[in-house]
């Protein structure tokens, strides 16, 4: 859960980057703090015709290397350090893909489930009225996060449209597909860890037949178990917020959608030919050989890290583990892929939405998953080939990839030395 030293949580990563490297006083010093955050509270008359109130964030880390890219998630925990956060390593999941963006993010503090569809069409809108300055096309590009779909992103490019007075659907990537969204988007995120898994299969001794635990069952987490089961990987245990199940030959993964897709819990599936129920928590401690934390922040960290079974962990959520977990795991030689490498598919075919927007000429489904998969095989190469040259982490490699990418950006500007000799 988020708290009060998050964003210092996340800093130690760039810190420990930073000693890798020789780098000038002043990329720290533009690193260190994000550019602007922006809070408004958005007021929406609800269908009992009463008005309410929720507060909503848009943060702008850093737009050194572009336009600031970042999702905007709709949940009841969202604070001001935890957008600032998520930001942060947008700026970084950026660099490391070398997509021509900085790194932003938005929130609004609400639960979605309580909602009509009618209120959240109109919390949608309510945001982007907020926010319309702060945002475009070549200034902030918004995208779905947790609890955000492709519907609100259509709302919301709809409604910035209107304010402008021209259809812009360059200002949000994630759109549905009728709206100018592109092929492929949907999946992305997974795709993209599910590619990197692959061309570092050897590596990380990870065939088909190896079993998987998925901790969140959202889009990441339904996308990932499809695409593995599909090429023959055991998908042993799954949990969601409602509870979890397991099943040692392996569970079915087209009935764990189908539940998801009817409302219902992955839980519901329990006491069905060798599912067992099996607390949420301990998902994690779960006998397998790749875990996937695809829900939120903080879920492996000091007091439960030890418990951690897999050789290998994928992190497809953003900052599943503490920088403290991360010394537990190492220490037990784990190999955690991170999440700027894991889950940067997404923002990367929503760059590519950005780009097939600006040129009016949409991509076949082949094409983005082509593209996609060469930048995740030539990244995630180069961030595994960094770590076995330096002796560190795949997350201290990735830090210190994004940030050579970064300094040359902010040094391009013209450091100290420059102006002082
Ligand atoms: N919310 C996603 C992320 O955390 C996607 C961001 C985007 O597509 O801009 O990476």
């Amino acid at each position: 859960m988020p708290n009060a030293s998050m964003l210092d949580q996340a800093l130690t990563r760039l810190d420990e980057a930073a000693r890798q490297l020789e780098l000038d006083a002043d990329v720290l010093e533009k690193l260190k703090y994000p550019r602007e955050t922006t809070k408004v509270r958005l007021m929406i008359r609800m269908d009992d015709g009463s008005r309410k109130s929720f507060m909503a964030w848009r943060c702008r880390y850093d737009d050194t290397r572009g336009p600031t890219k970042g999702g905007i998630r709709f949940h009841p925990d969202a604070t001001d350090e935890e957008v600032e956060t998520l930001a942060f390593w947008m700026t970084f999941k950026c660099a490391v893909m070398n997509l021509p963006y900085g790194g932003g993010k938005g929130a609004v503090r609400v639960d979605p489930h309580g909602l009509s569809k009618a209120e959240l069409e109109r919390l949608s809108r309510a945001y982007i009225q907020a926010f319309s300055q702060i945002i475009g096309p070549d200034r902030d590009i918004p995208a779905p996060d947790v609890y955000t779909n492709s519907m609100i992103m259509g709302w919301m490019a709809d409604e910035y449209s209107s304010i402008v007075g021209q259809s812009t659907p360059a200002v949000i990537t994630g759109k549905p597909i009728a709206l100018g969204g592109s092929l492929g988007r949907d999946d992305a995120t997974a795709r993209g860890g599910y590619y990197l898994v692959r061309h570092l299969s050897q590596e990380l001794g990870l065939r088909p037949g190896a079993r998987i635990a998925i901790q969140g069952f959202g889009n990441a987490g339904q996308h990932i178990a499809r695409l593995l089961a599909d090429d023959g990987y055991a998908i042993v245990a799954v949990s969601d917020s409602q509870g979890a199940v397991q099943a040692r030959g392996g569970l079915d993964v087209r009935s764990l959608i189908a539940a998801k897709q009817n409302g219902s819990s992955v839980a519901s599936l329990a006491g069905t030919g060798g599912v067992s129920r099996l607390a949420a928590n301990d998902l994690i401690a779960v006998d397998c050989d790749l875990l996937v934390p695809a829900a939120l922040e903080d879920m492996i960290h000091k007091d439960n890290a030890d418990s951690v079974k897999a050789r290998v962990v994928l992190e497809l959520a953003n900052g599943p583990i503490t920088p403290e977990a991360d010394a537990i795991l190492a220490g037990k030689n784990i190999v955690v892929l991170p999440d700027i490498l894991a889950n940067a598919g997404g923002v990367t075919v929503s760059y590519f939405e950005w780009v097939q927007n600006r040129q009016g000429y949409y991509w076949t489904v082949e094409e983005v998953h082509s593209r996609l998969k060469t930048m995740m095989e030539q990244e995630g190469r180069a961030i595994w080939a960094q770590a076995q040259e330096r002796g560190v982490t795949m997350r201290r490699a990735a830090y210190v990839h994004a940030l050579k990418r970064l300094a040359g950006a902010i040094e391009a500007h013209g450091t100290q030395k420059f102006f002082t000799s």
